[in-house]
């Protein structure tokens, strides 16, 4: 079983590369963002709970964010293993995570960050914005708030996994293949 763990600041290209790698290693891809949105276009309790935060470019509370994800892992009990993308952005996320997992007789593989630059990322963001209709992606200093958040609360976890030693990280700048590529590289090492 292959569980992945996909980090990066918004826009650094973690739900375009999990297309790829869901269908070769055969995993199954759970992106809170989308579970989050699918459930703010259907009006779900939860979908208004979480609109208020996402709207903002802030973190959804660890809670309601750690409940749902493992909500949709039990939804795939035939999975090879799973694609986090987006999920943990908190210790206290990432520490439940290994908890649930851990029940389950499962463990996380590896991490993978891909990493940019801000500006960079600003940029493919915005221009996300003219199509994808996230207000989040529409406004600079939501971006900003996005990538603050980030940095104050996702960023350690890299000391976190790389005292399991399962932290890696690539430059995500270049084409999609050359993306991929050296995921799989990555990957295929673990
Ligand atoms: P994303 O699609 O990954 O860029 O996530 C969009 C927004 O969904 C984030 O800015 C948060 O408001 C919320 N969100 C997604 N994943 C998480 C998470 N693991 N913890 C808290 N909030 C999250």
């Amino acid at each position: 079983m292959i569980n992945l763990v996909l980090f990066g600041k918004p826009g650094a290209g973690k739900g375009t590369q999990a297309e790829f790698l869901k269908s070769h290693y055969q995993l199954v891809h759970i992106s809170t963002g989308d579970v989050f949105r699918y459930n703010i276009k259907n009006a779900t309790d939860l979908g208004k709970l979480a609109q208020s935060y996402m709207d903002k470019g802030d973190l959804v509370p660890d809670e309601v964010t750690i409940n749902m994800l493992e909500a949709e892992v039990e939804k795939n009990p035939a999975a090879k293993g799973f694609i986090f993308d987006g999920f943990p952005r908190t210790e206290a996320q990432a520490k439940s995570l290994d908890a649930f997992l851990e029940r389950k007789a499962m463990s996380i593989s590896g991490t993978i960050a891909l990493e940019a630059t801000d500006d960079e990322l600003v940029e493919r963001l915005l221009k996300r914005g003219e199509t994808s209709g996230r207000p989040d992606d529409q406004d600079e200093s939501k971006i900003r708030n996005r990538f603050d958040e980030y940095n104050q609360k996702t960023a350690p976890l890299r000391s976190f996994y790389t005292a399991q030693n399962k932290f890696h990280s690539i430059n995500g700048i270049g084409s999609i293949e050359e993306i991929t590529a050296r995921l799989m590289t990555v990957i295929d090492a673990l």
